[in-house]
């Protein structure tokens, strides 16, 4: 059997549908869940993010299955991928969805795994996961009430997960109204995208791991929050961002207090440099929380 697709058989012949690579543990054996939620349904600026997941699948076939930095060898790390959510249009229905699966997960023990799909589907995990920290890296604050008539924006996500978080730590951040940086600024840990380009993402990540020792920790990277001019494939692309290596030494050192990941937005209309870095990203967070986890 090839390692690269999930095989199913009928009669005589064989089905393939792809997986992210190595994520072929079984449900029972996984320690992480990755599943994709392929939606964009309040995108404002330019869809796309749909097709996000299938490319971040297809990306993770680039890279070898050793990790240098941790030693491992990622297949043999117990990991599933369960395939694409089948998404309600609706955006609250959505979110509701969302919750039910990681629900479903975290309740079977799994660390659940989301590939985006735009970033509304993190309303959902996080009110299944009941974090007590949630740490973004976004470019974008998230912190409307509303947006186009929904509250399930993909511009509200931080300010829905205000109503269930105590603690929010957002990075990278350089779009945002008025009001939102007020609120930022009053009920968050901001460091904006010129704070971390001034005092080095090492300094702004050992202030946060003082904050999130011995905790739980819910990460969600929007892809936004690395600079367009890097990572083009975005639906609200914004230039003047975080470096992939940034995040990366985020995903590194939040990793091991993790309860939940994703990695939303990509939209991935570029050369694939977009999906690339998100497919690295989500082995970076698994190879991280596997290591500190043994
Ligand atoms: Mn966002
Ligand atoms: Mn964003």
């Amino acid at each position: 059997m090839s390692d690269r697709f999930w095989l199913s058989r009928t009669g005589t012949h064989e089905l393939i549908h792809q997986c992210f690579a190595d994520a072929e543990a079984s449900y029972e054996d996984a320690r992480y869940a990755l599943f994709g939620v392929p939606y964009d349904g309040t995108t404002s600026f330019r869809p796309g993010a749909r097709f996000g997941p299938r490319a971040i699948r297809e990306a993770s076939f680039n890279f070898e299955s050793y990790d240098p930095s941790t030693g491992i060898d990622l297949y043999e790390v117990p990991m599933i991928d369960l395939g694409d959510l089948v998404v309600s249009k609706v955006p609250e229905g959505l979110v509701g969805q969302v919750a039910d699966v990681v629900g479903d997960l975290a309740g079977d023990g799994k660390v659940p795994v989301m590939l985006g799909g735009e970033h509304t589907a993190t309303i959902g995990a996080v009110r299944a996961i009941r974090p007590d920290v949630y740490v973004v890296c976004d470019a974008h604050l998230d912190l409307r009430d509303e947006l186009d008539g929904t509250a399930c924006s993909h511009g509200c996500v931080t300010r829905r997960v205000l109503e269930t978080v105590d603690e929010i730590v957002i990075i990278g951040a350089r779009s945002g109204d008025r009001e939102q940086f007020e609120i930022a600024d009053e009920m968050t840990g901001l460091y904006t995208a010129d704070i971390v380009r001034e005092r080095g993402i090492d300094v702004v990540i050992g202030e946060i791991l003082g904050e999130v020792e011995g905790r739980r920790v819910y990460l969600s990277i929007d892809a936004d929050a690395i600079d367009c001019c890097l990572t083009p494939g975005l639906g609200t692309p914004e230039p003047f961002g975080m470096t992939p290596l940034d995040v990366r030494e985020v995903v590194r050192a939040i990793a091991p207090h993790a309860v939940g990941f994703d990695y939303v937005e990509v939209a991935p209309f570029d050369s694939g440099q977009t999906a690339a870095v998100a497919a690295q990203m989500v082995r970076e967070f698994i190879a991280r929380h596997w290591t500190a986890g043994r």
